[in-house]
């Protein structure tokens, strides 16, 4: 009688060693957000919609990446719901041989219409951005009036049962200052992890400066006087994000951060902009023409080459915090956060 073994997946290496696992996809540039730190306020040039990744295109590269030993997707954007008929990209990502978990970071404006439908598509999981609880302050850092529309968005998804929804909330200095405890209060009434994600230099209006950012170690110092926190062992060694729980019991919190501490050597993603560029760093001041290759009827093999020869010269680490540090040319919604 033959036993049935699953095939082992491959390893993705890149050219420090360290393995490759999760692709970031982004499906639009598009956002019915402003946020200070990501867009301009008006004037947005936005890409052409046939330079958009068809959903047969990406789920192209799927195939060839998961073939590669990739795992996990993201899809982002821009934000991702404005992309017509999502679910159906994650069910086609779904069904690639090899792909386990297909996440999606949102700013859940759309999501009370489209969470039933995501999580029968077979969305795994959800970050949800929220800066603020406050309306004004979300207002004005969203540039949108609409803090109770989101707040109804991440419980609809909560109610149709995705398991894991964390909420990201960008740390900036005199701002998030009075924000911090109501959200980590909000997400351990919810059963939510909060994340902070410190301010990076990737805002449309190049108005980041180092004495705009809110360090991880201050919003652990606001958080641990009203919630206090141990730090959970080598989180760093799973995700982007430092984690701490709550000596209570009552959950945990993240800290991704990626200007006073990047987490760049255990960096295990790939990213692909909507027009199918792939990016090897969010940082990255080079691009690698996947959509080029698609469109000029290249094969698997082709596409293969192309990523692992990008994969060789991943970036060791992004450069914020050295002289020579250049900030990409897209900002962050035309890159996919
Ligand atoms: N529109 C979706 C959303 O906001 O969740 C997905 C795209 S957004 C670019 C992805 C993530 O990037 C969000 O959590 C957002 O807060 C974060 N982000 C955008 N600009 C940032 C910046 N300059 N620094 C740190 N995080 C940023
Ligand atoms: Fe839109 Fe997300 Fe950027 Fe905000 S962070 S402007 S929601 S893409």
């Amino acid at each position: 009688m033959s036993v049935e073994t699953k095939p082992q997946r491959p390893i993705l290496k890149d050219g420090m060693g360290r393995t490759i696992v999760n692709l970031r996809i982004s499906v639009t540039d598009r956002c019915n957000f402003r946020c200070t730190y990501c867009m301009p306020a008006d004037n947005v040039e936005f890409m052409d919609r046939e330079k958009l990744l068809s959903f047969e295109e990406l789920t192209r590269v799927v195939q060839v990446v998961a073939k590669m030993g990739i795992y996990r997707l993201r899809l982002t954007g821009g934000e991702p719901l404005l992309r017509k008929d999502l679910p159906t990209l994650v069910k086609m990502l779904k069904g690639v041989e090899g792909i386990e978990d297909v996440a999606m970071t949102t700013n859940a404006f759309f999501l009370k219409e489209h969470a039933q439908s995501l999580a029968d598509a077979g969305l795994s999981r959800l970050n949800i951005s929220l800066d603020a609880l406050d309306k004004e302050k979300f207002a004005h850092v969203n540039r949108r009036d609409c803090v109770q529309q989101v707040l109804d968005g991440i419980a609809t998804a909560r109610d149709v049962g995705f398991k894991s929804i964390k909420i990201n909330a960008v740390a900036m200095r005199d701002f998030s200052e009075s924000e911090i405890v109501q959200l980590v209060d909000y997400g351990r009434s919810e059963g939510f992890e909060v994340r902070f994600i410190e301010f990076m230099p990737l805002d449309a209006d190049k108005t980041w400066e180092r004495d705009k950012v809110l360090f991880g170690h201050e919003i652990i110092d606001i958080i641990q006087k009203k919630f206090p926190m141990e730090p959970i062992q080598d989180s760093l060694e799973i995700g982007p994000a430092s984690e701490y729980r709550f000596k209570d019991g009552k959950g945990k919190i993240g800290i991704i951060t990626a200007v006073s501490n990047p987490f760049c050597d255990y960096c295990n993603r790939i990213r692909m902009t909507a027009d199918g560029k792939l990016r090897t760093c969010l940082f990255s001041n080079n691009e690698h023409n996947l959509k080029e290759l698609i469109r000029g009827g290249a094969s698997d093999a082709d596409l293969e080459q192309l990523i692992r020869s990008a994969l060789v010269i991943k970036e060791p680490g992004h450069k914020i915090n050295l002289d020579d540090f250049k900030r990409p040319e897209r900002a962050m919604h035309a890159i996919g956060g």
